[in-house]
Parts: C-alpha cells; structure tokens; sequence
C-alpha cells in the first residue's frame, strides 16, 4: 500500500495533495469559483457533500456542515464523531466548531452522547447568546434541540480502548497509512499500530464568494476525561475572516491552541503571505517556542478569498482533499490512492 508520503510523490498533482514540506516549490494549489477543502484522507467523501451543497448554489455554511457530518457518522472513522476513540476511561466525547462569513460562531465541547457534534456548535451559534457550551450542559442543549442520545462507543472501539488499556500508554500518533482510519480494531488497538488522532476541518467558499468552516474530532484517543483540544476552540482549530480567508488545524491540539494557530494563519494571510507560507509560519512558530513538538505532528490547512490553497505541517504526511467546479477528488477504492478528475 502506499503510504502518504509515497502518495504526494507518485501525484501529478503533488502541490494539491501536498504533505507539506513535499510542496514547498510549487507553493500551493489554486481553485476557481465554489470550492472546499478538507483536512485528512477522509476529507474526499466529507467533500463531495459539501460540493452537493456548494454546487446547487448552497451557503458556504451549509456545505461545511453537511461536509463534517460524513465523517462524524462514518464507523470506520475512529478520530471523528460516532465510533471515535474514547477517552481513557471509556468515554466517548466529542469537540466542534463552525463560523461563517459574518464571524458567527458556535462549539460544543466534550460532549457526549451526540453523533452530530457539528450540527449542535451550529445550534449553539444560532439559538443562544453564547458561543461554546461544553459537557453536561452542551447534553442538555443537544436533547432539548431534539437530537437523539446515543452510544456512541461501538464494540469496535471498546475492543481498542481494551486493547490500549493493557499498556495504558499515552503516545499521540498520527501520519499512518491513507486509509488507516478504516483499519479494524485490532491493528488500531495495537500500540505502536495506527493513528489515534485526526480531525476533519473544512473550509468553503460559496458562489457569493462568502467562506465558512467547520471543525469536529473526538480528539486525542485516550485522553484525560474532561481533555479538550483546539479543534472546538474558535481562533485555535478553525478561524474565517470573510474579508482574508479562512484556517483549520489538525494534529496534537495542545501545541495549537498554545499559539492560538488558525487565527494566526487568517492573521498571517491578512498581512500578504500566500496560505501556504502563513501555514508555514504557524508551524515554525510552534517548533520555535517548543523544538520537542517536532515529534508531534500538527498540520495547517488554508484558503484565502482568491481560492487559494495551502498547507503545511510538522511532519510529512498530511494529506487534505479539494474540490472545485474542475475537478473533484477521489479515492480510487482497492487501490490506495488518490485521483484528482476533470
Ligand atoms: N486536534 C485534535 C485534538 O487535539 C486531534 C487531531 O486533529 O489530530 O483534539
């Protein structure tokens, strides 16, 4: 199988499927018109919900959120919604946030019980004064607002925290193979084996050139109960500024909200730097102030108001998916790799 690293150099389109430092000369990809992009391998099929969306002349909002809820309910996904790894004593608790091209902006925080985390940050933007509700309280929003309560741990998952319970081993690891999000649980739960975090961000941008974006995660697998990541924190995980762009981060969530990471991306584009060099940036800033975070791995994800996109990360190996009017993005099933298509 090929593994992510081999994927961008094999790619005619290596700028766009860029793991980073893979693309520093090309600089990034540009898009044209309606367009979104998404972080990680699982971004492909979260895309083409939201181009359902985008393409019929939806809002940019709309589509980020129909986009985040294919991997928030796909049980394959262990990084991402229902099935995502639990916390170290079991529990399954989920982060979110969106916002949109007015600087609205909603999140839940460890919450549990819901598979549709995003859906609820959306309701906590448009039905309260607030911006993030969190645990117990983000429950009870969620059920009053008529979303079902459900188990979200499944018997895969619990065999994984089983399995991980044994070494009991906190190590954070990202950058496995494409497609180890849908690996069974064994191989997952086996240390050393694949992945345990990942989060889908998602940037849009409608036909009204208006951008939004979405972020949602069950975050580190194993964590501390009550641990919550950047990706539900607005300026952290995900920041849109109508008038510059948008940014979404993945990878060990600590180490971004420490340097407030896509708010200094949008605020990096807003002074002159292409996507990919403010991501750049972002990185370096981390590892400058922490030269130990370069065994982590955190990733940018950016598009600015021109369709531009970049990324960059601490290690080799990120991935995002992209799609516009021209050309859609695709996982070829069986094969392990990455087509982009007119
Ligand atoms: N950023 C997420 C968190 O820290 C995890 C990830 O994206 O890998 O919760």
């Amino acid at each position: 199988m090929m593994n992510r690293r081999g994927l961008i150099g094999a790619s005619l389109v290596g700028s766009a499927m860029l793991g980073a430092k893979a693309s520093a000369a090309e600089g990034g990809v540009k898009l044209d018109g309606p367009c979104v992009i998404s972080t990680w391998d699982f971004g492909v099929a979260a895309n083409q919900a939201a181009w359902a969306v985008l393409s019929k002349g939806g809002r940019a909002l709309d589509a980020v959120e129909a986009g985040a809820r294919v991997p928030e309910q796909d049980l394959k996904n262990h990084s991402v919604g229902r099935a995502g790894y639990p916390d170290r004593d079991g529990h399954v608790s989920l982060d979110a946030c969106i916002m949109d091209e007015l600087g609205n902006c909603g999140a839940v925080a460890a919450l549990e019980h819901i598979a549709h985390p995003i859906s609820v940050a959306r309701k906590v933007m448009e039905k309260t004064p607030h911006v993030m509700l969190v645990g117990a309280g983000a429950l009870q929003f969620a059920l009053e607002q008529g979303f079902p309560r459900e188990e979200l741990l499944t018997p895969e998952s619990r065999i994984a925290w089983e399995a991980w319970k044994k070494d009991a081993k906190y190590e954070p690891k990202a950058n496995s193979e494409v497609g180890d999000y849908g690996k069974t649980s064994g191989q997952l739960g086996t240390p050393g084996g694949a992945n345990n975090h990942d989060t889908i961000g998602m940037l849009a941008i409608d036909a009204k050139g208006n951008i939004a974006g979405a972020c949602t995660t069950s975050g580190m697998a194993w964590k501390m109960r009550g641990r919550v990541g950047d990706s539900p924190i607005i300026g952290a995980g995900l920041y849109v500024d109508n008038e510059v762009g948008g940014a979404t981060s993945t990878g060990v969530g600590e180490e971004v909200i420490r340097n407030v990471g896509s708010f200094l991306v949008v605020e990096l584009m807003r002074q002159g730097r292409s996507p990919e060099a403010a991501c750049r940036e972002a990185v370096e800033r981390i590892l400058k102030k922490k030269p130990n975070a370069k065994e982590f791995q955190v990733g940018f994800l950016a598009v600015n108001k021109q369709g531009e996109v970049g990324a960059w990360a601490i290690q080799s190996g990120f991935s995002y998916a992209l799609c516009d009017g021209k050309k859609q993005d695709l996982l070829l099933p069986g094969k392990a790799t990455y087509q982009l298509t007119s």
